[in-house]
């Protein structure tokens, strides 16, 4: 049971600053597994030659897994840098007292954003000779130096200067009084695919972008390119950082990578059986009616819902693990709760703990089942879990 202060703790600061333990799993949550965080790390850690560091990528907060907790193990565990996409993500790790160097993948287009990177010493990208001009005029009038890291476009056509114009962009910056360039690096859009032609190519603007640097006596920074699946592809995409979102959160960016590197699962959702009943045979599950049992059927009701980050498309198609065995999700997935199928089951009581995405006895229910049922990539299913579910981090 909640004690007093506990109570306290919870309303004053909702659940997402709380400490969790045990006795706060009372309806739905995730779990942290920090020992396969840690594992995925020196797995990855071992796919680089000594002088590569690892960059972990914690946007999104930390891809839904809870940024904080997830950066002091990645760090602890031998990652050097930190990546985020926004600025507050960024201000978020400092103010928690987070002191590795942590660079901005996002785009920086106005002088008080630059100011703020500035004072929580945060490392922006660069991405364009607009941002090189505001940058140094704002960094002069401030009379500070701030390390950028320069994106160029080699092909996936998002951020950065298109690689036949970087010499240009990266000679303006280099005679940039208050900006040292502390790295060039680019992004791959296909590498996770069998066909590499195109990461090939990419390489191939990469290097020619540097032979440039080279010839105009530019000296070279610090170089990166890879994302999980340059990574995990090998040491030839790796240069002097690799910069890694999925695979330390344990998936694989495809299933042709499985074989490269051993990597585990470090997110589980759970939920607990609120209610059982049975119901007589031509009875309507939710709203909807869209499930209707056909026998009498025992029905158990969990509390987690669209709320809480389960599609709502997944409505009937969705399996669950209680004790060990599995059971059909019935009816339209609601706000806050779900209705299972446990008329075969043994043994299922109010309280027993239903299992999402995770292991449960022999089986598990993993990401890239769901995103493959939406149609979508594990990615988005991870960040799609709601800070309603407190994160616990074993
Ligand atoms: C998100 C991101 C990554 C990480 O990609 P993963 O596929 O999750 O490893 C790396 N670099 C950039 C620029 C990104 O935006």
């Amino acid at each position: 049971m909640l004690d007093g202060e506990k109570l306290s703790h919870i309303v004053s600061q909702g659940c997402r600053h709380y400490q969790f333990s045990d006795a706060i799993r009372q309806r739905a949550w995730v779990e942290i597994n920090h020992a396969a965080l840690a594992h995925n790390i020196q797995a990855l850690k071992a796919l680089l030659a000594p002088h590569t560091e690892l960059l972990a990528v914690v946007k999104a907060d930390a891809y839904g897994h809870g940024v904080i907790k997830i950066a002091e193990t990645v760090l602890a565990n031998g990652a050097t840098w930190l990546a985020i996409a926004t600025l507050g993500e960024g201000v978020e790790l400092r103010e928690a007292g987070i002191t590795a160097p942590i660079l901005v993948l996002g785009a920086t287009n106005t002088a008080i954003e630059i100011e703020a990177i500035a004072h929580w010493e945060l490392q922006p990208t660069l991405c364009t000779i607009e941002q090189q001009q505001l940058f140094q005029k704002t960094m002069a009038r401030l009379g500070k130096t701030l390390p950028v890291h320069l994106k160029i476009d080699t092909g996936m056509s998002r951020l950065g200067t298109r690689w036949e114009e970087a010499p240009l962009f990266i000679e303006a910056v280099h005679s940039s009084e208050n900006l040292e360039i502390a790295s060039l690096y680019s992004h791959f859009a296909t590498a996770d695919e069998q066909d590499l032609t195109m990461t090939h190519l990419q390489h191939q603007r990469f290097k020619q972008a540097l032979a440039e640097l080279k010839q105009r006596d530019i000296p070279l920074p610090k170089l990166h390119l890879s994302n999980s699946a340059g990574t995990i592809l090998g040491q030839a995409f790796h240069y002097d950082l690799v910069r890694v979102g999925l695979a330390i959160y344990g998936a694989y960016p495809a299933p042709h990578l499985e074989e490269k590197v051993d990597l585990k699962p470090v997110m589980q959702v759970k939920a607990r059986i609120t209610q059982l009943k049975t119901l007589p045979p031509e009875t309507g599950v939710s709203y909807g009616h869209r499930f209707v049992t056909a026998t009498e059927t025992k029905i158990a009701v969990v509390g987690i819902g669209y709320a809480d980050g389960i599609p709502r498309t997944l409505s009937n198609n969705l399996k669950v693990l209680v004790n060990g065995q599995l059971a059909p999700q019935i009816g339209s997935i609601t706000m806050d709760q779900i209705m299972l199928d446990v008329t075969h089951l043994t043994n299922v009581q109010v309280g027993d703990v239903v299992t999402l995405i995770g292991e449960d006895g022999s089986d598990r229910l993993t990401v890239d089942q769901w995103a493959n049922q939406l149609g979508t990539i594990s990615y988005e299913i991870m960040c799609g879990f709601k800070h309603r579910l407190p994160r616990i981090n074993l």
